[in-house]
């Protein structure tokens, strides 16, 4: 079987997700901190929790039912990405007021201690909550309670990151090979995000980063006209979406000859990147991920120039939880999927990353991400 076929078979062949047992362990994780009642409004945890895929939607998990409000626009949809979650959920549409008709449906059900996803709703939202919409129920913040529970990755959902790998790894095979032709930065940011799409990204998970020469010393650079040229190193950060969820990748390459400074970044860089991907495994606190990878950085005496936290998890949102820097407090469990992304950025150099999105398990790591990490463009 050839590469494209393994990846076409992994994008289409997807296991069926669990949507069921994530409302059974909300259920539990609301019973342990005291709620009878969640409603949800971050677009994310909705879709986590019942499959809905729109952009207006709120969600209300009690004890004995799930109901769902959204709008006109979203009848059909709703109703089939809803009712395929296999969770038996009563759905309302609501044109006008649907946070009014997800607080009447709290009331019905009884609820006396309502949670609300404090990341998502604003200042207002919270006043027109406790004045207008249920005067007498207790409120409470919600402390990130799916996201939570959206840490460790079902089986299902490592497929579809891993699939989104497969997609951003086939489309760099087939596309370095015109960084020795000269293209600027877009017009290859161009062709790797259509080679992605054509290999069955229903998108691309964020701007595609493409930074060459002095532009790479700019670590969140958006490509622009720049023509790459011999002697540049290019910095090419990318990812695919796969059925919702997110790919993420560096790699660095070096056109023509670079000069032994350069090369000296790249080797320090990838020796950090290796350190902490051997540090990735269960039970290990996320900021040790860290000073592993901000050790061999700092030894080669480019510490101020590794500007940023080693990496983040990865699924349904391309940066989530867990963080992993020096100020994590995480602790890396099987299941969870974090990147490892070190890098160095001198204005006079250019910049020099590189990634991998890894599982993180009992034994060590899973990497994802499968991109050799040869600097030549080939
Ligand atoms: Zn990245
Ligand atoms: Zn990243």
């Amino acid at each position: 079987m050839s590469i494209t076929e393994n990846v076409a078979g992994a994008v289409s062949d997807l296991p069926a997700m669990d949507h069921v047992g994530r409302v059974d362990r909300l259920r539990d994780a609301m019973g342990d901190v005291g709620l009878d009642g969640l409603v949800v409004t971050n677009l994310t945890n909705v879709r986590y929790l019942c499959g809905f895929t729109g952009s207006a939607g709120v969600l209300l998990v009690t004890g004995n039912h799930v109901h769902f409000v959204t709008d006109g626009r979203y009848t059909e949809q709703s109703r089939s990405e809803v009712g395929s979650s296999g969770v038996p959920i009563e759905i309302e549409i609501s044109a006008s007021e649907p946070d009014r008709a997800i607080a009447a449906r709290a009331k019905a059900d009884g609820v006396s201690r309502l949670g609300l996803e404090e990341n998502s709703i604003t200042w207002a939202d919270h006043t027109r909550w406790v004045k207008d919409l249920l005067p007498g129920t207790e409120l409470l913040g919600s402390n990130s309670i799916v996201e939570t529970l959206r840490l460790v990755k079902e089986p299902a959902e490592a497929a579809r990151i891993r699939a989104a790998c497969a997609v951003a790894d086939e489309a760099l095979a087939r596309t370095r090979h015109l960084l020795n032709e000269g293209p600027t930065e877009i017009e290859f940011a161009m062709e790797l995000d259509s080679t992605m799409k054509r290999l069955g990204a229903a998108d691309v998970s964020f701007e595609t980063i493409v930074a060459s020469g002095p532009n790479g010393a700019k670590p969140h650079h958006h490509p622009g006209g720049r023509v790459i040229a011999d002697g540049d190193l290019v910095v090419i950060d990318f990812g695919a979406l796969v059925d919702g969820y997110h790919s993420d990748m560096t790699r660095t390459m070096w056109i023509g000859d670079v000069g032994k400074a350069r090369e000296r970044m790249f080797e320090i860089v990838l020796e950090s990147q290796l350190a902490g991907m051997e540090a990735v495994i269960a039970g290990v606190e996320a900021s040790a991920v860290d000073s592993m990878c901000r050790q061999v950085i700092d030894d080669a005496g480019w510490g101020d120039a590794f500007v940023h936290g080693t990496g983040h998890g990865v699924g349904l949102d391309i940066h989530e939880e867990p963080r992993v820097s020096s100020r994590s407090a995480a602790i890396l469990e099987p299941g969870h999927v974090v990147t490892v992304e070190p890098g160095v950025y001198i204005p006079e150099l250019g910049g020099v990353r590189i990634e991998d999105t890894v599982l993180v398990t009992d034994t060590g790591c899973d990497r994802l991400t499968r991109t050799p990490k040869t600097p030549q463009p080939g």
